[in-house]
């Protein structure tokens, strides 16, 4: 499979104010090892992520860039990999269609590897990472890390359905490990 993850909430704790440096991103325990778990078992991992604080003029993308340094040596040391960061940068207020809940990046994501949308799964925390899948046509997974729990609890429209439901990234990678996820 293509494992789409997106990152704050997912592999990170999510911050209100957003990860502006390397140290402010932590990770969720057992995050990093279950990437590791799906690298091991032939799946390609890339990242989909908001990164709406470039545009809002909050971060540049070299420090983007620091943050994602320490992600991937992080993840290298429990034997971890990355195959693609792909992130959106416009603000809410000039989001293009690359900004979840557009499907920009999926697209991206599946051209570059040459993934079908149902070989290629989504793992995310907010209604906007599902409906930018659902859109794709791409399987999804909610994590009640994060925002998820709230995500959950604001329930699904039936067009963005089945949405299976993890507890945590670990949780989801079993899921696919074991091809146990709603379809
Ligand atoms: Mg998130």
């Amino acid at each position: 499979m293509l494992v789409l993850l997106d990152r704050d909430g997912v592999i990170n704790e999510d911050r209100t104010d957003f990860v502006k440096t390397p140290d402010e991103l932590i990770f969720i325990p057992g995050a990093l090892k279950a990437i590791a778990a799906l690298n091991t078992h032939g799946h390609l991992v890339a990242i989909v992520t908001n990164q709406s604080c470039i545009g809002r003029g909050i971060i540049t993308t070299e420090t983007l860039t620091n943050i994602h340094g320490k992600l991937l040596q992080s993840l290298a040391a429990v034997g971890g990999k990355i195959d693609h960061i792909f992130f959106a940068p416009d603000a809410p207020w000039e989001a293009t269609e690359n900004r979840k809940p557009g499907a920009g990046m999926f697209y991206s994501a599946m051209a570059m590897f040459r993934y079908k949308p149902r070989n290629t799964v989504l793992i995310g925390d907010t209604k906007r990472d599902i409906q930018a899948a659902a859109k794709a046509g791409c399987h999804r997974i909610l994590v009640q890390t994060g925002k998820g729990t709230a995500t959950q609890q604001d329930g699904f429209e039936p067009d963005l359905l089945p949405v299976s439901v993890a507890k945590n990234l670990a949780q989801a990678t079993d899921y696919i490990l074991e091809g146990r996820f709603s379809t």
